[in-house]
Order: structure tokens, then C-alpha cells, then sequence
């Protein structure tokens, strides 16, 4: 299990607890650990795997850390288990409703008996949520609004940060068996898009007969499994303790190529695909390409094989979702899609200056690490407190700080930068001298975000005109799986971006994707100019920039158009 699974488990506790009446003081506690184990550096199943006893960090006292232990020994916390079965099955669906926080759910269910969200649409229906003390119509009418979102964001697909990493931690495990020759996440997690119904693993040996049994032990044994659904000879599906359904498949290792293909999709992907093989006298299947006239394969092994049997090029995962891309590789018009090695610099990143857990040496060792060139350091600026941003006096020391660690390197350059607040009235949350004054400016709201269009787009026209901004952060505040994001005028403020050379961020920050891909591919093909960035706020969130990588590519960006692919004296250019 991963730190965030770790953390949502002890944050279904703390609001548990406070629906069942504990004090706030006892829950608090198992927020603050929740939040701790998310921005956490290392992952907390590693630290026990060696041994560290979890109460040695700060914040985890001794019965969290009893609870931390029992997790990581069976997957699953008794003491959640137990709260669980005092409430009805569905209260923790409460929780997905904005504007109902413990206290709120506490109230409906003690007053009304509402435990889930048919029983809490059942009660705003029939007005009974606005007859509630401290409640009132108002707020009846928010949760109606919520229960029509609700009803429109599928819950059965989960974000694909949350998909990949339980992939990830499932593929670390069956890789280590000898006969694994290789082994990929397929399904519509490669392909990435931004949730998913399930998990699909393709393992390849080359005694696929023989070496399932051993492959499949592994797997049904791994303690993040709930149940097992199916268990073939070639494939088994079970069910992990999130609720999430994995299949994995074993397939020789002569037909990997095949099975990839076939596994990774889209549908319309490989309907497309299957009526142009027809037209050439072939079939294709999972295990490869088919001549039809002699039933000859004529290409199992590579990805690369499969398509040039059909007289294609190899198409990217993120490109096969059945549009325009067999028509533009034939054409020769496919994207030159960016990669990490292309890329050269993050730009989006936190220290210890505000909200972040290391130093900027450290940041630029992992950089070098990554193989990056360059980094911009952008600490927030002081307007959202919890951030614990930086005051203009802060923040000039703190450009001094940089400009002094960049001395050292002489392959290296750290620009200095802020993620300063666009604040209600579009002005921007810093001194303009500092401003100019510094590297890299990437503006970004963070509050206020219920404006009414009209204003909000009057908000971000002027923080475009500031003349300050190099980049637009995070430009949609979407919660990957929650909050919508603040509602303005794309088009208005994309032209005003490209008037005033200020890049549009892809945010690879895990509950974001921000923007997504079809907002960047309307943007980009208008003009704007778009600049990736993990937004880390640790060395191991800068790992996070695949995600950016990777939705800029099922944007169809290419490279060329994508600030990071330049060098950090061309980016300034580009954005001056
Ligand atoms: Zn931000
Ligand atoms: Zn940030």
C-alpha cells in the first residue's frame, strides 16, 4: 500500500469518529497524521519494512502507530473496521458531498437517519435538510446541486494517480519472480486517461503453461488483495481492499507485442485497427497478426511489430482512443510527443520556505537526479496561510538564497521564483519590484474560487495583463475526482495569455491533472504556450512531472511546444 492509501484510511477513521461523537481533540489527531503520511517523503510501508517504528515520526504517537503497523501487516485497520460497523453501510458517501463535514453528517444522521445519498436526496426533496437547526434552505439547496454533480462523476472509476501506483506496487511485486520477462500496466491506465475501471497487468514468461500457477500464488498472496473473482490459466481477476478489480494476465512471451496492443485499447482503437487489417487480407487478435489466406502469424512479439504488419508506425498509448490517429500515421502527421528525456527543467516546486518538506539543495540533487538542467523554486507567496507563504521580506531574502546556490553549479541553474496568489480583484499577493526582479513567476489562485464567470474571467484577464506572470498555475483549481474548478472564459483568457506570453501549466500534482488534456489541446492549438510542472512539495512529489508528461501527450502537444523541452536561457525568452 502507498502513503496515500495509508492516509485515506486514517482519514475515514477521524470522520468516523466525529460522526460517532468522539471529541475533536482524538480525531484531530488522526487528521493531522493523515496529512502528514501524504506529503511524507519516503513511503511509510518502506520505513517499516525497515524496521523504523512509525511513533519515531513526529505526530504518530503510540496507538496510531500501533494502527500504522496492523495496516501494513494485513492491509487493513481493525479499528476502522470496528467504527465501520456501528454506521450504515453508505455514510462515507456523505463525505463526498462539498459542504458536508462530519459535524453536518453527524446532524442528518442523528436527526433524520440519513445514511447515504438516497437517503439524503430522499430528505432534500422532501425539504427536511432546510428545517434543520443551523442548516436552513440554502445549504438544502447546495446539496441538491451536489447530488446532480455526484450523479455525473462516475464513482466506480478511480483517479489514474491512485490506479497507477496500486498497478506499480502490484507489478514491483510479481517482477521479482525469475520467470517474469516482462510485465506492463496496460488498459486505459497507459493510455492515461484520468480514471479508471480497473487495473489490467500483462506478465510475459517465456513457459507462460507452466509459470501461471507460480505467477498467480504471487499475486492472489499479496496482502492488498480483498478476494479473488476469477482464477484461470491465463488470466485472474480479484478485487483489492480499495474496492478496485485487477486482472492480470500471462501470456507467452513470443506474443507480448500482441497482448499489449490488444490489452492497452481503446475499443475504438482496436476496432479501427481490426477493419484496416481486414482490408489487407489479415486479422489481428492478442496473440498477433494473421494472414488469412494460409492462417500464417506474421507479427506477435513487439508492439512495433503489430503495426508495422498493418503498415503503420508505432502509435503512442495516449494517441489510441480511436480519432484521427491511423489517418495521421499514415499521413506521417503523428505528434513528436515529448518524453522525460526531453524534458529539461521542472518549474513549478515548494521548499521549507513555505509549505514544502526539503531544502532547495535537495530539490536540485533529485533534479540532477531526473536529469534535469534547471528548476525554478517557487515557494508560495503569504495570502493563504496554511501555506505558510513568503512576505515580501521573505521572499527577497529568499531570491538572495537562490541566486547564492546557484553559484555552486556551474551545469546546473536554479531560477528563482514564487507561486504567488491571484487574489479576488486580480492583483497579485507580492511587491511588483520583487517581481521583476526574480526568474520565474507562475500566478495561481487559491481562493475565492465561487466567482460568477464573468468575474472570474475579469480576475485572470487582469492577472495576465500584470505583466509579471510566466506561467498560469494549476489554471482550472480542479480536484482530480472532487472539486470541479473555478468556471471562466478559456478562450478570453488564453488570448490574453498568448498576447502576454504567459505559459499555461499541465500540473502533475496527483489530485490534479490540471489542466487536463482536452483544455490544453484547446489552448495550445490557439496558441498558448504550455510549461509542465510537478508542483512537488517533496523530492519524491518532482517524480510526479510523468503525470504532466503524460496528459501533455494525450493532449497532443508536441515537444516543440512545450516550454520544458527548452533550455532555461530559451524558456526565459519565450516567456519575457
Ligand atoms: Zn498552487
Ligand atoms: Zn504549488
Amino acid at each position: 500500500m502507498n502513503n496515500t492509501q495509508y492516509a485515506d484510511i486514517l482519514d475515514s477513521i477521524a470522520t468516523l469518529r466525529q460522526i460517532r461523537g468522539d471529541s475533536h481533540f482524538k480525531s484531530r489527531a488522526y487528521e493531522n497524521a493523515a496529512r502528514l503520511i501524504r506529503k511524507m517523503p519516503d513511503q511509510i510501508e518502506d520505513l517499516i519494512d525497515q524496521g523504523i517504528n512509525p511513533n519515531k515520526l513526529d505526530g504518530i504517537g503510540k496507538s496510531l502507530s500501533a494502527e500504522l503497523l496492523k495496516i501494513h501487516e494485513t492491509g487493513e485497520s481493525p479499528m476502522y473496521k470496528e467504527l465501520l460497523a456501528n454506521f450504515p453501510d453508505g455514510i462515507l458517501e456523505l463525505t463526498r458531498v462539498e459542504g458536508l463535514g462530519p459535524k453536518r453528517i453527524k446532524l442528518l444522521y442523528d436527526e433524520l437517519q440519513i445514511c447515504d445519498l438516497a437517503t439524503l436526496e430522499a430528505a432534500a426533496e422532501g425539504g427536511l435538510i432546510a428545517a434543520l437547526p443551523g442548516l436552513g434552505q440554502k445549504t438544502e439547496d447546495k446539496i441538491k446541486a451536489e447530488l446532480i454533480r455526484l450523479k455525473n462523476t462516475s464513482i466506480d472509476r478511480i483517479p489514474l494517480p491512485l490506479a497507477r501506483s496500486a498497478g506499480e506496487s502490484i507489478v514491483k511485486a510479481l517482477e521479482k519472480l525469475e520467470c517474469v520477462e516482462r510485465i506492463e500496466i496496460a488498459g486505459s491506465i497507459r493510455r492515461g486517461r484520468e480514471t479508471s475501471k480497473d487495473i489490467d497487468i500483462l506478465v510475459a514468461s517465456t513457459d507462460a503453461t507452466k509459470d501461471h500457477e507460480l505467477i498467480f500464488d504471487t499475486f492472489v498472496g499479496l496482502r492488498e488483495i480483498d478476494h479473488v473473482q476469477v482464477r484461470g490459466e491465463t488470466k485472474t481477476s480479484a478485487r483489492l481492499k480499495s474496492g478496485t478489480q485487477v486482472d492480470v494476465r500471462v501470456v507467452e512471451l513470443w506474443q507480448f507485442g500482441a497482448a499489449l496492443h490488444y490489452f492497452t485499447g481503446s475499443k475504438d482503437h482496436n476496432i479501427a485497427v481490426r477493419a484496416r487489417a481486414k482490408k489487407m487480407g489479415l486479422r489481428i487478435n492478442e496473440y498477433g497478426v494473421l494472414r488469412l489466406e494460409d492462417e500464417e502469424y506474421i507479427a506477435s512479439k513487439t508492439e512495433e511489430d503489430i503495426f508495422a504488419a498493418i503498415g503503420l508506425p508505432w502509435i503512442a498509448p495516449e494517441l489510441r482512443e480511436g480519432g484521427n490517429e491511423i489517418e495521421d500515421a499514415l499521413n506521417g502527421t503523428l505528434p513528436d510527443l515529448i518524453d522525460h528525456a526531453k524534458v529539461q527543467g521542472d518549474l513549478h516546486m515548494h521548499t521549507t520556505e513555505s509549505d514544502g518538506r526539503n531544502s532547495i539543495a535537495e530539490m536540485v540533487e533529485k533534479a540532477k537526479s531526473l536529469g534535469y538542467n534547471y528548476i525554478a523554486i517557487t515557494d508560495h507567496s503569504a495570502f493563504v496561510p496554511v501555506t505558510g507563504g513568503m512576505t515580501p521580506d521573505r521572499f527577497a531574502a529568499q531570491i538572495e538564497l537562490v541566486r547564492r546556490e546557484n553559484e555552486k553549479h556551474s551545469d546546473f541553474t536554479i531560477l528563482a521564483g514564487i507561486e504567488v496568489d491571484i487574489l479576488s480583484d486580480g492583483s497579485l499577493d507580492m511587491d511588483d519590484v520583487l517581481l521583476s526582479e526574480c526568474d520565474w513567476v507562475v500566478g495561481s489562485i487559491h481562493s475565492g474560487m465561487n466567482m460568477k464567470k464573468e468575474n472570474m474571467t475579469e480576475r485572470l484577464l487582469k492577472a495576465m495583463h500584470s505583466g509579471h506572470l510566466n506561467s498560469f498555475g494549476h489554471p482550472t483549481g480542479r480536484i482530480l475526482g472532487g472539486r470541479k474548478g473555478y468556471d471562466y472564459d478559456l478562450d478570453t483568457v488564453a488570448a490574453a495569455a498568448i498576447q502576454n506570453r504567459v505559459a499555461f501549466e499541465m500540473n502533475g500534482s496527483t489530485g490534479r491533472l490540471d489542466l487536463n488534456a482536452a483544455m490544453a489541446k484547446r489552448v495550445s492549438s490557439m496558441g498558448a504556450m504550455i510549461v509542465l510542472g510537478s508542483d512537488a512539495h517533496s523530492t519524491r512529489g518532482m517524480d510526479e512531472m510523468r503525470y504532466a508528461i503524460q496528459q501533455s501527450r494525450r493532449a497532443e502537444i508536441p515537444a516543440a511546444k512545450i516550454l520544458n523541452s527548452l533550455n532555461a536561457h530559451e524558456l526565459l525568452e519565450a516567456t519575457r
